[in-house]
Parts: C-alpha cells; structure tokens; sequence
C-alpha cells in the first residue's frame, strides 16, 4: 500500500514526500481511511509507530486553514506536546496550516498569541484546562486526539480531561491513541467517542516488530555486574536504564560513573530546566547512557536509543510496553533487556502472555566473551584506520630504541588497556537452570492461587535453590553448546 492510495491533497501528500515516508505504517493504513471517512477512532499505538501521522495527516487534509482552530490535540507531556507540534508543523506547512503549543511552566501572553493563529492547537490537559476555564481562549475544535490517553489517566489527568471536553463543540470527530487499552480507557473512551470505530493492531504488532526482546536471570546480588557486563557486550550507542525507584537511579548513575561510562540520571522530580538539559545531551551524544524512572521518562522521545535495560522488570506489562518503546523507533531495530531474579520468572511469563510476545533468554557472556568481542571490535577498527604522517613519524622516533614487533605489542596494549573487562566471569544463570526454574514456577502457579502468604514462601523455596544453582552453573560451563552457539550468532 502506498501513501498515495488515500488520495490526500497535493499539498499533504508533498509534505508526506518531504518527511522521506514511502509506505503507511500498520497504524496508519487502518485509520487514515476511517478517520478520512469521518468516524470516530480509539486506536492502540504506542510512539514510535507513526501514530501522530496515524492523525495528523487525515485530519489536516480536511482543514480549511479559515484562521480559526480546528483541531485540538491533547497529550500528557511538555516533551510529547514540543515532538508532535514538531510533526504536525511538517505536514501542514504546505496547506497554511500553523501549529500552536501549549504546556504549562511558560508565559500566557505568548501561547495565547500563537493559539490565535494557529489551525491546531497541541496541549497539555493542565494548562489547557487553565486556558479555557479562564477564558483567556475560546476553541470550536472540529477535530479533538486524545494521545498517549493511557498516560494521561496514569498521571491522574482523568478529571481536566472530563472538564476540558465540556469547552468543546459537541459536534466534532474524536480520535483516541493509547499504548494499552484499561478498562479505564475503554470507560472514557464510552464517554467521549460517538460509535467509534476501533484499530486494534495485533498483539504481536502493538509491541514494535524492530524490537528485540531478552531476559537474563540472575541473582539479586549480581545486578550491577550484569548490567556492567551487557553494556560492555551489547556496546550501545545510545540506551536507558530503567529502575524502579529514584534512589536507585542515584546509586546506578554513581557506579556507572566510576566504572567510565557517560551516564546520567532522569528523575521525577528534577527541575524542569535541569531536566531539559539532561535530556539534550543525551539527544546530542554527550551522555550515552540515561538512568530513569519509569515517571521520569515519560514523553522522552530520542529517536536513535538503541537498548533499553530493565535493570529490575516493571511492576507491570503496560509499563514494559511503554519502556521498551523507547527503542526500535522512526523503522530502526532496537533490543529490550530485562534482568530478572529466579523469583521474578513468573512475572517475565504473565508479561509475555499480556504483551503477545515471546522474550528470549541468554546467558551472560563471560569476560573471556565480551574481551574476544572487543578485540573483534578493535581488529576492525584498526583496520579501519588512515595512516598519518604524525603516526609514521612517531614510529621511526620509537625505532630508535625498540624494534618493530615490539613496539606493534606496546601500542596493542596500550589500545587493549581501555577495553579491559571486569568483574567475576560468570554471572548470573545457565540455561539449563533456568528452563528447571522456570517449569518449578509454573507448576507452582496454580498452587499458589489463593494462598497468600504460602505463595509467598513457596517462592522464596525456589529463589533459595541457589545451592542447586550453583552446581548447575558447573554444568553449563561444561555445557558449552549454549555459549558456543550464542558466540557463533
Ligand atoms: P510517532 O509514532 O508518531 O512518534 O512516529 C515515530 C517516528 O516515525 C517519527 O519520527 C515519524 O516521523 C516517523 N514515521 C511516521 N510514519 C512513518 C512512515 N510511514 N514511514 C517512515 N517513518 C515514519
């Protein structure tokens, strides 16, 4: 299918053109046509799947650009407003179409000013409630999104987003985008959708295809050496960390320091200037890798993350959909990686039945792995690099006193000393265990029901397994078909 296929005005189709899109994303080839049609929508897409497009795009094909404001799109975030302006700027400049922003923090003279001017209006439900119980604006939006409504309700924004909706015509076309679908996004959709018509991308797809999923089960204590392991493995250009608390972002950022890293911290309740900046260098390549709450990283849009580590796994399978939607964005692949605790296998498979996908598991590689691949990674760019005259010159002043093979050892070295890899060389646990873990886990499933705090010890037994762990990490490492054949991959 092809984006021509819906027959928008030249002016959207050029700017379609521009933004360099050659097909419509599985989002965007089921509700162009049905919102072009003019009914109503609640569609399930997480950013990152060319929803603001899913929209933007038939809805402003059916703007008039008469200088009033014709639609209205809601969303949870200053980050998400400033990102979806920015896309829907690019397919309406050609129809005259101007896009206003509004988020609080920020003077009213200036918003009010723009809205004035604008076809479309991008706002946060707070200043937005503000605006128009103050009557500073008066809106007729014939087209209202509610976008990214899931977190919206999560930050409790449920009640201006009730209010909101009585300043607005009620003649109009609504469009509601959400990652997950709650019950309790199905009760306000039954409120302010007419007969909507629902876009249900599979399972499956609701979880971009361009991610890779692992999980990596090791025991609480071994965390930290983990996670240092996989980022020496992985060697992402760009990745978040996720925690489940700020103390524990604190605590990460500091060791990642002190192992070299370029790393950084989001927290929920950091300034939002501080926040700004943070978030820029990490845009711009001065941090590599950010540590975040799940609170914090809301709205963050970096488009080239290339892993998300779940440094300990979400409380829940809506906020594993969001995290790892951080990564695998605008076509490119990405990997998602959980550390899991023997006791948390259980959450791992409810995880994987909710979301519809399947998680694989993977062994650490050991030192002796991660040092073969970056002396694979630095072959490579050794062979990658341009002679200099500095460096010819350099060579015959140390010629002097050394011959060459030597000082060839002497510069490897020196190269290798940046690489060096630390830590104990297993960590964490072999296949074969984990598979017996998992099987314990879900046979006691059904015992536990019920139980209460039985449950509760039954899964503390099995965590205690650790003696049997332990020898069963002896019997990996004389297994090493599950190293081997990861090491040919
Ligand atoms: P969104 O889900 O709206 O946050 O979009 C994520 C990214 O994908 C944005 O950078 C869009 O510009 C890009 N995008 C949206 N639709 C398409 C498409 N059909 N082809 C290629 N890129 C797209």
């Amino acid at each position: 299918m092809k984006f021509t296929d819906f027959n928008l005005k030249d002016t959207i189709q050029q700017a379609i053109n521009d933004a360099g899109f050659k097909e419509p994303s599985p989002v965007q080839k089921d509700a162009i046509p049905l919102v072009l049609e003019g009914h109503d929508v609640i569609a399930q897409a997480q950013t990152g799947t060319g929803k603001t497009a899913a929209f933007g795009l038939p809805i402003m094909n059916q703007m008039k650009a008469d200088g009033t404001v014709e639609g209205l799109v809601i969303v949870p975030t200053r980050e998400l407003a400033m990102q979806v302006s920015d896309e829907l700027f690019k397919f309406g400049r050609r129809s005259g179409l101007k896009t206003a922003t509004v988020y609080g923090g920020t003077p009213y003279g200036r918003q009010i000013e723009r809205i004035k001017q604008a076809s479309i209006v991008v706002a946060t439900p707070g200043r937005l409630q503000d605006l128009l119980m103050s009557r500073r604006i008066k809106i007729n939006p014939q087209f209202v999104v509610l976008d990214e409504a899931d977190e919206m309700l999560d930050m409790g924004f449920l009640d201006e987003i009730k209010n909101i909706f009585t300043f607005l015509p009620k003649e109009r076309q609504t469009l509601m985008f959400s990652a997950t679908m709650p019950k309790s996004i199905r009760k306000l959709a039954e409120e302010i959708l007419k007969t909507p018509k629902t876009v249900s991308i599979t399972k499956a797809e609701s979880t971009n295809e361009n991610i890779t999923q692992h999980y990596y089960v090791v025991q609480e204590r071994e965390r930290d050496d983990a996670l240092v392991r996989l980022i020496d493995y992985k060697n992402p250009d760009k990745c978040i960390i996720f925690c489940r608390m700020k103390k524990e972002v604190d605590r990460l950022v500091s060791h990642l320091t002190s192992q070299g890293f370029k790393v950084s911290g989001l927290h929920g309740d950091m300034e939002q200037k501080q926040r700004e900046i943070t978030i820029r260098a990490f845009k711009q390549g001065g941090v590599d890798i950010f540590v975040a709450t799940d609170v914090a990283a809301r709205g963050l849009d970096v488009n080239d993350v290339t892993h998300v580590f779940n440094y300990h796994i979400p409380f829940d399978s809506e906020s594993y959909v969001h995290r790892i939607g951080r990564t695998g964005r605008a076509g490119k692949t990405g990997e998602a990686i959980t550390l899991v605790s023997p006791n948390e296998l259980r959450t791992i498979k409810k995880i994987e039945k909710d979301v519809g996908t399947k998680m694989v598991t993977q062994v650490i590689p050991t030192r002796q792995e991660v040092q073969n691949t970056k002396s694979d990674e630095l072959i490579s760019q050794i062979a990658g690099t341009q002679i200099t005259e500095r460096a010819i010159n350099l060579v015959k002043t140390l010629q002097h006193d050394l011959d060459i093979v030597t000082i060839s050892h002497l510069l490897a070295s020196m190269l290798q000393e940046n690489h060096s890899i630390k830590g104990k060389d297993n960590i964490g646990l072999g296949l074969d265990e984990i598979e017996k873990l998992i099987e314990r886990a879900m046979q006691n499933r059904g015992n536990d029901r019920g139980r209460g705090g039985g449950g509760q010890r039954r899964r503390r037994s099995s965590g205690g397994g650790n003696d049997r762990n332990r020898s069963g990490r002896d019997g990996r490492n004389r297994n090493s078909r599950s190293r081997g054949d990861r090491n040919r991959d």
